[in-house]
């Protein structure tokens, strides 16, 4: 059977998707018009609850995982071949918005919604997926579901993880699926013919450029590293400055050298200190020790090893008389996806009469993870002011809409394809 381009995007409901983002936002409401849905917690398993019950509205087939990963299918004529997944996640940050995550399933279940209503069948069978913990705030590090099932991380290392009251993933979890009695359990690992994930943009590219699709052309690299600064406790009325070895006077000089040598004319580079630890922090004591994070991040693979490899160096030359540590605690390489899944959507657009812009991702998402497991690509549309992990945050129905159609084309697409 062939389809025309554009039939299934006909099908996108803009009322209806625009209702389900209102209403899966009550699931963690916040006085603020904002989202606090974390991973794992009582509002996310009503969130599920809601999307399991909206899945099955239109027959598609809910699964879980081990990991906690949801899968809502619709059957393909051909139910053996691997699936092409499309999603993103429904957990948030304790101050999030309506959009990130919750935009790439929606989106995705009113894809399956629209080529049901087409009457086309998918040739692979389709999954909407929402992944367990993509936002790393509540159990860290984020994007946990996703590593599971591609065996990035091993699931009994994610399961230890515990949250700040001593939560592990693996109670958390079991909470969870507990929840889900119903739902048959699906083996983590399994083919994925495709994968491509919508989500908001988290920046102010496409809302500056006036485009309403990005045409993600990969996820730039991040490094992250932990130092730990170590002087010498003392009085702050009786040690005079010749005796003192103060860890804050240390680790500011290694602030100031290392926003010295990653400053870069073109803006590329991206360099945060967002955790500066003082102990014991008090006001007559002089600080025996500082530990601070660094977040490194560039789309170059050389100039990311590069300026990450210059980091121990700087902060020992910025010592003075205490000791510093550095730990390198991730190295992910910037990635590129691949140009048969970024052609579709491209193709997807310009055949809708969207506007579209090929464009980097500054930020992580599953998507990352999922690369290394098939091929896979992402669909960006405009948030509000590049505004992300806000209250705040918001997007168009116009724009959700449109991403929608971009998506339900594309996944047709990949479904039917040899
Ligand atoms: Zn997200």
């Amino acid at each position: 059977m062939t389809v025309r381009p554009g039939t299934i995007a006909a099908h996108v409901d803009a009322e209806r998707l625009w209702r389900r983002h209102m209403e899966l936002a009550q699931h963690g409401a916040t006085a603020n018009g904002g989202v606090d849905r974390q991973a794992l917690s009582a509002e996310e398993i009503a969130a599920r609850r809601t999307l399991v019950a909206w899945g099955e509205a239109i027959g598609l087939s809910a699964s879980n995982d081990d990991a906690g990963n949801l899968f809502l299918r619709l059957a393909g004529t051909e139910p053996d071949l691997a699936p092409v997944m499309i999603g993103s996640h429904i957990d948030s940050q304790p101050t999030g918005g309506k959009f990130d995550g919750a935009f790439g399933v929606l989106a995705a279940l009113e894809s399956v919604e629209a080529i049901v209503a087409s009457g086309a069948r998918p040739r692979r069978p389709i999954d909407v997926v929402a992944w367990m913990n993509e936002e790393g705030s509540r159990f860290a590090p984020g994007m946990m579901g996703s590593a599971a099932f591609t065996g990035a991380r091993k699931l009994a290392d994610v399961l230890a993880v515990r949250d700040a009251a001593g939560v592990s993933v693996s109670d958390a979890l079991a909470a969870v699926l507990a929840a889900e009695p119903q739902l048959p359990r699906r083996p983590l690992g399994t083919p994925v013919a495709a994968f491509v994930e919508a989500h908001i943009e988290q920046g102010p590219i496409l809302e500056a450029e006036a485009r309403t699709i990005g045409v993600v052309t990969g996820i730039q690299g991040k490094r992250t590293f932990r130092v730990t600064v170590t002087g010498e406790e003392n009085h702050a009325g009786t040690s005079p400055r010749s005796a003192r070895r103060d860890a804050l006077v240390s680790a500011v000089a290694m602030v100031q050298a290392l926003q010295d040598a990653m400053w870069d004319e073109a803006d590329v580079v991206r360099f945060t200190i967002g955790r500066f630890e003082v102990t014991p922090n008090a006001p007559s004591v002089v600080p025996a020790r500082v530990v601070f994070s660094i977040d490194l991040r560039h789309p170059d693979t050389a100039m990311l090893r590069d300026l990450g490899d210059r980091i121990p160096g700087l902060c020992e030359a910025a010592a003075g008389r205490c000791t510093v540590d550095v730990r390198e605690l991730l190295h992910d390489p910037p990635l590129e996806f691949p140009a048969a899944i970024r052609d579709r959507i491209r193709a997807a657009a310009q055949d809708l009469g969207i506007t579209w812009m090929d464009i980097p991702s500054g930020a992580g998402h599953d998507a990352r993870y999922l690369h290394y497991h098939g091929p896979t690509g992402m669909i960006f549309i405009p948030c509000k002011d590049g505004l992300s992990h806000h209250e705040a945050e918001s997007a168009t129905r116009d724009d959700i809409a449109a991403g929608a159609r971009v998506l339900a084309e594309t996944a047709f697409g990949l479904s039917v394809a040899e």
